[in-house]
């Protein structure tokens, strides 16, 4: 079985790199790793082109809530999304909205607080830290669990366990983990998707196709 750097060579050499997240700006990004919870990035985009004009933590935060749900509802259970992104803006209030105030956060103390954030589960506050703030965490979503299953690591397993997995196994290295992220998501669209399509997939040569 390849080790986890070999594996992320195989993506790379197969798809290149990714250049993600895919957002304008560091306030973008926060926003969309919130609407693309139990979403797909499609959905996320429409949301997001209704919202830009808007696009300013000042702005949002002061916006009715019928007001923002409207112009999220592409991205789905909107209601939620709504309370979510506020919870986040009141939290970022209290750093009086600046990035260079969240800068000055240990990677730890600010993973904590991201995940004190009400609807900020693990996968969305390591997103943040990983591409909105360069920290070196791993971000694990159901990409990674479904892919590494079938291809015969064992997994499916905790989050905080697959992180450390991933984190354990690789030189701490913030462009990588960002990349193989993304190869992850690009991987389980064109190939390993829910019904897979094993045929000319680029890992099927290391694949123990543990399928449900
Ligand atoms: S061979 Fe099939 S199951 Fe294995 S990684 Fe490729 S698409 Fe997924």
């Amino acid at each position: 079985m390849k080790n986890p750097n070999e594996l992320y060579q195989q993506l790379y050499d197969t798809y290149g790199p990714q250049n993600w997240w895919p957002a304008d700006g560091r306030f973008e990004m926060i926003t969309g790793a919130i609407l693309v919870q139990n979403t797909n990035w499609k959905n996320v985009e429409k949301a997001m082109a209704q919202v830009k004009p808007w696009l300013e933590p000042e702005t949002l935060i002061d916006m009715p809530a019928e007001q923002l749900q409207q112009l999220i509802r592409p991205s789905g259970f909107f209601r939620m999304k709504e309370e979510r992104l506020k919870a986040f803006l009141r939290w970022f209030k209290s750093y009086d909205f600046d990035f260079r105030n969240l800068e000055q956060l240990e990677t730890k103390q600010f993973r904590k607080e991201l995940l004190e954030i009400k609807g900020v589960g693990p996968e969305t506050a390591d997103s943040i830290l990983l591409y909105g703030f360069e920290r070196p965490v791993f971000v694990i979503d159901a990409y990674t669990q479904r892919i590494m299953k079938r291809l015969g690591y064992p997994f499916p397993m905790p989050y905080e366990e697959a992180r450390t997995y991933f984190e354990s196994r690789l030189t701490e290295d913030v462009p990588l983990y960002k990349d193989y992220h993304a190869q992850f998501v690009m991987h389980a669209k064109n190939h390993c998707r829910k019904k897979p399509l094993c045929e000319n997939c680029p890992l099927e040569d290391v694949c123990m196709k543990q399928i449900d």
